[in-house]
Formats: structure tokens, C-alpha cells, sequence
């Protein structure tokens, strides 16, 4: 075991300063201190304990292998002896220790600040807290206090690992194209267009229903949306909604409205517009013509491709040859058949999406969609489309020879395909699809900037306002539950990572939070407050910032009803003025997170975000009742006498026995600034 370690200089300067009279002063009772006063009593105070790798607690989140890394931790004054960082290197598979020194105190009275420096090298390092009060120990890393060594859980430090800025800065805004608006009804599919899959086209009337005529051609029903009515409405997405980044579902040639199944990676869907179209509507968001400088995600369908795609060609639409008529057609080996024509490995085994074989590195399929410098991802990164990010469908699939990946194949495709990423645009971003725990694709540093993050925000969010889960389905948690599922799966990420997290409140893939609030547009006021003052970039699925309604796909994918489109609907008008807040603030983009206080009983949750420049507590009411809430500012390290603005409102209040009390209506909150 180790032996802590503190030199005695180092403890002279902490008791140098009147000991006794300071200690007599700490332990008067101080009108908000803390429920247990620290003292060096063999009991070290979990309470008062915290880092993250904020801006305050970490001097470089995204060091190069230049750079050492200056750590700071907080403990409640006067409460350790020695504290030491344990960190594994992976340079050498071993653990290494630092003594950390205190180095200050901060303006309240309350804590003390202790510091330690992670040595600079090229090597990915993890990192835990060891906190000692004489005989008492306690153990912290991102995951948790433990009385117990923790073995999971820990601080990251990926030396070179760098995600795009506009990723943690920007705001998405995600469109599903058909449904959002019709800028050209000269390209609009009609009814009986083609027939694909048994199903003829139907063309429907905006704001009518998204279910079929025909039993079971769901994929068959367009409205008329395209990338002329997205370009026509940048002003909204921009300057109404706030959003900088814009998220398109398919967009490529497909027969069908949601384009997961693409017949042709290299040419937009006529439905949609043309190649020029997409360049004009890039050029747009890049522009600021319409509002701020934007950015472009597309999403791309790489685990399989369409059964109409000439590569396959299961219905003879293409002249060439294609997998699926002839085995000796040129890409007969891009797919995986167990039985030619008719039996191979589809997306979960659906026929109309026959997948992609890998095979190893440098295999034409590689080259096709990644690897070579006309390959499909790398084609649309540079000149003259210069899009800035690639979503990527199903990306835990990807693999060869059938398989379903997660497995090495997958992880040594992403991190190829990150690669050419960064090779063609190194400000680019790859967002992955995962429901789950993405650690595996982000936690090294190598593959992933970002994921959907179902796990860590769309869930808890939609189980603790709404009381459902995001399918709809009956699953209330808490608010104590709500905070600790947060913490563990911030857990999960790199600081840089978590910031970058794409936060939904719903998708394409599930039932529209609008239907999971039942109706109440509160909820979306209260979810879309936590959305914008929380870890990772907002991303506002269309229609959800004015409670859309909607059932599970295609239920989910309504036409959008521009008649609420506009600060006139509320819960717009809130938007507008969240993501203005949220831009005026980095530390709600990259400060720490700092939770509070959670309340179950009244159902009420309060956190702080801090950098060098703000400290901003956000207190949310998920009851349907309005709620008195003091608020503990004093955890952020605000004074007595300064005052906070709240920022939805504008009013000012002064900070008295190292709090704020305001009443905050039901469903709703308030973000105390200073
Ligand atoms: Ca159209």
C-alpha cells in the first residue's frame, strides 16, 4: 500500500496562517456551513469533495503529448492531511502516484483547493483521488466517492485526442427532410411515381396523416420536403431556434422517404434536389446571410447499403451487374451471401438492406466508402460540398463477413475511418449511432468525437419529466436517480467527449417527447432548460422545440406545422432565448458540472456550471406545483453580498446566508448567473 505523503512545509503553510484563531473561526457556526464542519478528525468529508476537468479543475482538458496536466481538488477547509493522484499509464500498464500540494482557499471560507501534476507524454492515462484525513481515506475519480480503492470510473487523459470545437460550442438542429418544408413542389414524388417493394409512392398533404393507404408502405408516403425549403427556412433554424449546426437524416438517392436504404451514395435524391442543391444549402449554413456560421452533419449508411443499389441491384434498375444477379458481377464479394441470390446478410437480417462485407483492410469496400481520396465520406468532406461531419448510421454494425461488429473488425474500421476523416478536414466531426454506453468507440481517443446520446440524456430526461421512458413506455425515476444516472454516464466519457454529445430529447427512432409529456408543453419548457444548460451539445430534433406530437415511426416523423413555427408558440420563444444564454456563456458549454442538490420529495434538482469567468446554478421544478427554492450557491464558491441574475427573467438577487430563494413554477426553472 501507499503511504501518503506530505511535506511539512507544505502543511505549515496551511496551518501558518493564526492556526488556532482560524480554526476558531472555521468552526463558528457559519449560517451555511456545511452540515458536518471539516476538521482533521479521522473523517474525511465526502460532501465538500470535487473535480471534473472544467476549465477550473483541469489546465488542459485536451493536452497534446506536450503537455503536463495540472489537476485541482476541492475538499471542504481544513478537512485532509495529504491527497494524492493515482494514475495507470498505459505506456507502461502501471500505476503512479502524485502528492498533491494545497495551494489555496477560496472566497466563502469553505474550501480548500489542492493541486498535482500529471508529467506530459504521449501515453493514455487514467486517473482516481486519494483523499486522507489521518487515519480516514476516501477514493473519487469521475464515476463516484467510494470508501473502497475503486477500480472503473476513472478521469481520462488522451494526449493528441481532440474534438472539433463546433461540436462542443454549436447546437444541433436535426431535420428528417421530406417532413420539414417544401421549397419546391416542382420535385415533389407523386402518387404512383414508382413502385418499390410492392409499395406504390402516395403523395399526401402537408399536415395530413404519415400512415400509408396500403398496409405496411410506410416508407412509401412523401410529403414534398426537400433541401430548397431547409435553405429557404435558415433564418428559423438560425435565428429563431439558435441552432448552428444542421443534421440532415438521408439525403442520398433511395426509393424510399427515409433514405436508410441508399441506391446511389454519390447523388441526392431527386425528391430532394440535386448535388447543386446540396452545395447551395451547405454554402447557406456556412454562410451568414441567414444568422451565425453554420455547420453540416450528414448522415451516412455504411453498414449496408439498398437492394436497388448497383452494387446489388436486386430489381435490375442499374445496366451494370450487380451482386445480385451474377456471381461473377464486380461486386459480388461487397456483400456476404450464404446462399446466392437469395440468402445474405441484411441489417438485421432485412432483405431490402443486404450488408456491406468489409473484409480487411484495404478492401475495395474500404476504399469505396472511406478510404480512397473519391471514396463516398471523403468526397463529401472536401470541395465543392465541404460538409463538416459525418453522422454514421448503425455504426456499431459495420463489419466483415457478415458479422453484426461491436467486435475488433468494427473497431479497427472506425478508427481507419477517422483517419480519412481528419486526413480530408481535420475540424471535422464523426458522430456515431449507439443506444448504449459508447465508451467503447470514444473512450480511446480514436474513433468517435460524439455520439446519440439515448443513454445519458434522452432516457433519464424523458424518465424524470415525463415519467416514460422513450419508447413511452411507464418508467418514473426521481430526481436523486435522475442526477446519479448523469453522473455515471458522463462517467463513461472523456471531458471532451461529454461535451460533444449529441442531447435529443427525441429522434427519428423513438416516440416524440411532445407525446411522452402528454401534451403538456411545460414539460418541454422544463426539459428544453436542462437541455441547454447541460453536458454536450443540444440537439433540438425539428418540431420537438415547439412539443410536436407523435407516436413511434412513423408517427415521429410528422410534417412540420410552421403555423407554431415562430416565438409566437412559447416553448419557441423559450428556445430563442436558451440558446441565446447558452451562447453568451462557455460555461455552460465547457465549465464544470456540479451537482447541488437533488429533492424527491418536491421534485426539485439544482446544479451549478462554472469556469474562471461564471458561476451559473440552474434550479429546476419538475413538479406541476410552483415551488420556494433556496438555492446553495455557496457550493459554486459565491459571497454573501454579491448578487446573481436570473437569466430567464432578468431579475437580480443578492446572495444572503450563501444562497438564493426565488419561487420557480412548475415545470419550469431558473439560471442564476454571475
Ligand atoms: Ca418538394
Amino acid at each position: 500500500m501507499h503511504k501518503p505523503t506530505g511535506t511539512p512545509r507544505r502543511r505549515a503553510r496551511r496551518l501558518g496562517i493564526a492556526a488556532a484563531l482560524a480554526w476558531t473561526l472555521y468552526v463558528a457556526p457559519l449560517p451555511f456551513a456545511p452540515a458536518h464542519a471539516a476538521n482533521h478528525d479521522n473523517n474525511v468529508e465526502w460532501d465538500g469533495l470535487f473535480h471534473d476537468q472544467g476549465p477550473l479543475y483541469d489546465n488542459h482538458p485536451e493536452p497534446t503529448a506536450a503537455q503536463a496536466v495540472t489537476l485541482t481538488l476541492r475538499t471542504y477547509k481544513y478537512d485532509a492531511t495529504s491527497i494524492n493522484i493515482k494514475y495507470y499509464d498505459s505506456a507502461d500498464g502501471t500505476f503512479h502516484w502524485v502528492a498533491m500540494a494545497w495551494t489555496a482557499n477560496d472566497a466563502t471560507g469553505n474550501f480548500d483547493d489542492w493541486q498535482g501534476t500529471v508529467p506530459a507524454s504521449a501515453s493514455a492515462k487514467y486517473y482516481r483521488f486519494q483523499i486522507n484525513d489521518g487515519s480516514a481515506t476516501a477514493w473519487y475519480n469521475a464515476a463516484g466517492t467510494y470508501a473502497a480503492e475503486p477500480s472503473l470510473g476513472d478521469f481520462f487523459i488522451l494526449p493528441g485526442f481532440k474534438t472539433p470545437d463546433w461540436m462542443k460550442h454549436g447546437v444541433i438542429y436535426q431535420v428528417f427532410p421530406d417532413r420539414f418544408y417544401n421549397g419546391s413542389t416542382a420535385n415533389d414524388v407523386q402518387s404512383g411515381q414508382y413502385t418499390y417493394a410492392g409499395c406504390a409512392t402516395e403523395k399526401h398533404a402537408w399536415g395530413s396523416s404519415v400512415l400509408p393507404n396500403v398496409n405496411g408502405c410506410n416508407s412509401a408516403v412523401f410529403f414534398g420536403g426537400d433541401l430548397a425549403g431547409l435553405d429557404q427556412k435558415l433564418g428559423y433554424i438560425k435565428n429563431t431556434v439558435g441552432a448552428d449546426i444542421l443534421y440532415l437524416n438521408p439525403v442520398f438517392l433511395s426509393p424510399t422517404n427515409h433514405k436508410y436504404d441508399t441506391e446511389d451514395y454519390m447523388t441526392v435524391d431527386p425528391a430532394f434536389g440535386s448535388n447543386a442543391t446540396l452545395q447551395q444549402l451547405i454554402a447557406s449554413m456556412h454562410g451568414t446571410a441567414n444568422g451565425p456560421q453554420g455547420y453540416v452533419i450528414l448522415d451516412g449508411v455504411f453498414n449496408h447499403t439498398g437492394d436497388t443499389h448497383a452494387w446489388f441491384d436486386r430489381y435490375h434498375w442499374w445496366s451494370a451487374t450487380g451482386a445480385h444477379e451474377s456471381q461473377s458481377s464486380a461486386w459480388y464479394g461487397w456483400y456476404t451471401f450464404q446462399n446466392w441470390p437469395n440468402t445474405y446478410s441484411g441489417f438485421f437480417g432485412i432483405a431490402s438492406m443486404p450488408k456491406l462485407d468489409y473484409g480487411a483492410s484495404g478492401s475495395a469496400v474500404r476504399n469505396a466508402i472511406y478510404g480512397s481520396a473519391t471514396s463516398v465520406v471523403q468526397a463529401y468532406l472536401k470541395s465543392p460540398y465541404g460538409i463538416d461531419g459525418w453522422r454514421l448510421d448503425a455504426a456499431q454494425y459495420l463489419d466483415a463477413g457478415g458479422n453484426e461488429g461491436s467486435d475488433a473488425t468494427n473497431h479497427q474500421i472506425m478508427a481507419e475511418l477517422r483517419r480519412a476523416v481528419k486526413a480530408a478536414n481535420a475540424n471535422a466531426g464523426i458522430l456515431g449511432e449507439f443506444w448504449g454506453n459508447a465508451g467503447p468507440w470514444t473512450a480511446g481517443g480514436k474513433e468517435w468525437d460524439s455520439a446519440m446520446n439515448y443513454d445519458g440524456f434522452m432516457q433519464p430526461v424523458s424518465e424524470w419529466i415525463t415519467g416514460k421512458d422513450y419508447n413511452g413506455n411507464a418508467a418514473a425515476i426521481p430526481a436523486s436517480q435522475f442526477d446519479s444516472w448523469l453522473r455515471g454516464t458522463r462517467a463513461n466519457y472523456p471531458a471532451n467527449v461529454q461535451q460533444s454529445m449529441s442531447n435529443a430529447l427525441g429522434s427519428h427512432d423513438v416516440t416524440r417527447f411532445g407525446y411522452r409529456a402528454g401534451g403538456d408543453l411545460w414539460k418541454t419548457h422544463l426539459a428544453l432548460i436542462f437541455q441547454m444548460t447541460y453536458v454536450g451539445t443540444p440537439t433540438v430534433y425539428y418540431g420537438d422545440e415547439y412539443g410536436m406530437q407523435g407516436g413511434a415511426d412513423p408517427d415521429n416523423r410528422r410534417t412540420f406545422d410552421w403555423s407554431q413555427g415562430s416565438t409566437a408558440n412559447s416553448a419557441v420563444a423559450l428556445t430563442r432565448k436558451l440558446t441565446g444564454i447558452r451562447n453568451a456563456y462557455p460555461a455552460l458549454r465547457t465549465g464544470s458540472f456540479l451537482t447541488l442538490f437533488t429533492d424527491d420529495t418536491n421534485k426539485l434538482y439544482a446544479y451549478g456550471r462554472l469556469d474562471a469567468a461564471h458561476r451559473i446554478a440552474v434550479a429546476l421544478n419538475n413538479d406541476s406545483t410552483s415551488h420556494s427554492i433556496t438555492v446553495p450557491v455557496w457550493k459554486m464558491s459565491v459571497t454573501n453580498g454579491s448578487t446573481v441574475t436570473e437569466l430567464l427573467s432578468g431579475t437580480v438577487h443578492t446572495v444572503s446566508n450563501g444562497s438564493v430563494t426565488l419561487t420557480v413554477n412548475g415545470h419550469y426553472g431558473a439560471i442564476l448567473a454571475q
